[in-house]
C-alpha cells in the first residue's frame, strides 16, 4: 500500500520509534504510584524521572507540574476554578484571545452562564494579540488572562514575555496554552510572568492521553477531580504511567533547532511553488513570528473542506480551520478574527509539518491541489 503523506502535524503527531519502544516496555511499570510496596514504588519513580524531565525541560522545577489527561483537561483546570475560588469577591472578568483554542472558548462560555464576565480580546491581521489592546481592556476586577503561545491554525506566536508582564503588573494570573508551542520553540518559563501554562503529549510524539499543566504555585490551583491525593492532591486519579513514561522519553526526543531548520524548509517550498498558482493567499502572519511547520492558505473559488477531502482520496492528510457540522461547513473562527473574507475563510487549508516529512512529499502535496485547484475553478 502507498504511504500516506501526512501533513496535520498540528493535530496530533506519529508516535516516535523511540518513544513506542519505551512506551511498550512501560506497560509493564504496572504498578499504582500510590501504593507504598515496591511494585508501587517503581511506578512512582517513573512518574517522577518523566516529571524531572518535562520540567527541566521548561526550565521549571518537578513541583510545578502536573500530569493530566490532555491539554483540554489542563486548560480546563485553569479556567473552570475561577467558578469557586472568587465566588465571595464580587464580579470577576477574564480575558481570553479570540483565536483561542475550543477548550479554552468553549470553557469561558460555561463561565459566562455562571456570571462570569468574559471579553475576547482582538487579534491583528497577522494573529497577534497586540500589548496596547491588552491593557485597554483590563479592568480592576480581572481575575485572569489567557494567552496562546503559538495559534494551531495560522502558526502566530505571541510575545508572551511582554503580555504576562503587563497582566502580573495589574495583579491578574496569566494562563498560556503552549500546546503547539511545546518542541517548536523554546520555551524557559522562568523568563516569563505565567501563572500558567498548558501542554500536551500527543503533539510532541508520545501517545494521547497525558496533559501537563505548568503552575508557579500549588496554592493557584483549585482541583477540578476530587478524590484520591494524586498529583500533590490536586488532581485525584491514577496516574497514566507508561502514557507519563512516554512523555518523559518524547521529551528527550525534542530538538526545537532540527525541527524549525527543517520544518522551515519544507514551508519555504511550498510557499515558492504554491506562488505561481494565482488566487493564492496566505493567512496569517506575514512579517511577524511564526510556527517553522504551520501554514493556512486559502484557494480562492474552492472550497478547503472539498480540497481536503480530494487530497484524502489521493493519500494526503491534510486539514482545515473550519469544522463540519450538521451538514455544514462553519467557517474558522481563527480566520474570522484575522478579518478574512467568508469565501476566503472557507477555501483555506492549514498545513502543519513535521520531522518525518520530506521535500518530495511537498511535491506530490503541491501537484494534488493545484489540479484540483484547476479542475474545481474550471467547473
Ligand atoms: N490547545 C491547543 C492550542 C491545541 O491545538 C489543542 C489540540 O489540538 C488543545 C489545546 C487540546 O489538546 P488535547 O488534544 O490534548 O486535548
Amino acid at each position: 500500500m502507498k504511504k500516506r503523506i501526512y501533513c496535520d502535524y498540528n493535530a496530533t503527531t506519529p508516535v516516535i520509534p523511540a518513544v513506542k519502544k519505551a512506551y511498550i516496555k512501560a506497560l509493564d511499570v504496572y504498578g499504582n504510584a500510590s501504593s507504598l510496596h515496591e511494585t508501587g514504588r517503581m511506578a512512582k519513580e517513573a512518574l517522577e524521572g518523566s516529571r524531572m524531565a518535562f520540567s527541566s525541560f521548561i526550565n521549571a522545577i518537578p513541583e510545578q507540574i502536573l500530569f493530566c489527561s490532555s491539554g483540554t483537561e489542563a486548560n480546563n483546570q485553569v479556567l473552570q476554578q475561577l467558578i469557586t475560588r472568587h465566588r465571595d469577591e464580587g464580579p470577576v472578568h477574564v480575558l481570553v484571545s479570540a483565536i483561542e483554542h475550543s477548550s479554552v472558548l468553549e470553557t469561558v462560555k460555561i463561565l459566562e452562564s455562571w456570571g462570569i464576565e468574559v471579553e475576547l480580546i482582538p487579534v491583528t491581521a497577522e494573529g497577534l494579540v497586540e500589548v496596547d489592546t491588552l491593557v485597554s481592556l483590563l479592568k480592576p476586577h480581572t481575575k485572569l488572562v489567557s494567552v496562546m503561545f503559538a495559534n494551531n491554525e495560522i502558526g502566530s506566536i505571541q510575545d508572551i514575555a511582554a503580555l504576562s508582564k503587563v497582566v502580573k503588573d495589574h495583579g491578574a494570573l496569566f494562563h498560556c496554552d503552549a500546546v503547539q508551542a511545546l518542541g517548536k520553540v523554546s520555551i524557559d518559563v522562568s523568563q516569563l510572568a505565567v501563572d500558567f501554562m498548558t501542554f500536551s503529549a500527543h503533539k510532541i510524539g508520545a501517545p494521547k492521553g497525558v496533559g501537563i499543566l505548568y503552575t508557579k504555585s500549588d496554592d493557584l490551583v483549585t482541583p477540578l477531580l476530587y478524590g484520591g491525593k494524586h498529583e500533590r492532591g490536586l488532581r485525584a486519579s491514577t496516574e497514566n504511567i507508561p502514557g507519563i513514561i512516554a512523555t518523559g522519553a518524547a521529551i528527550e526526543c525534542l530538538d526545537v533547532d532540527a525541527f524549525q531548520e527543517h520544518t522551515q524548509a519544507l514551508k519555504k517550498h511550498i510557499k515558492e511553488v504554491f506562488h505561481d498558482l494565482s488566487g493564492v493567499y496566505f493567512n496569517g502572519p506575514i512579517n511577524a513570528q511564526a510556527l517553522s511547520n504551520t501554514l493556512n492558505i486559502s484557494f480562492e473559488g474552492c472550497e478547503g473542506y472539498s480540497l481536503a477531502m480530494n487530497c484524502d482520496l489521493e493519500g494526503i492528510d491534510i486539514s482545515t480551520g473550519s469544522a463540519c457540522s450538521v451538514g455544514s461547513v462553519e467557517p474558522s473562527h481563527v480566520l474570522n478574527a484575522l478579518g478574512i473574507s467568508r469565501d476566503l475563510n472557507l477555501a483555506s487549508l492549514r498545513f502543519s509539518f513535521g520531522l518525518d516529512n520530506t521535500l518530495s512529499e511537498i511535491t506530490a502535496i503541491v501537484e494534488c491541489i493545484s489540479a484540483h485547484v484547476k479542475r474545481i475553478r474550471s467547473l
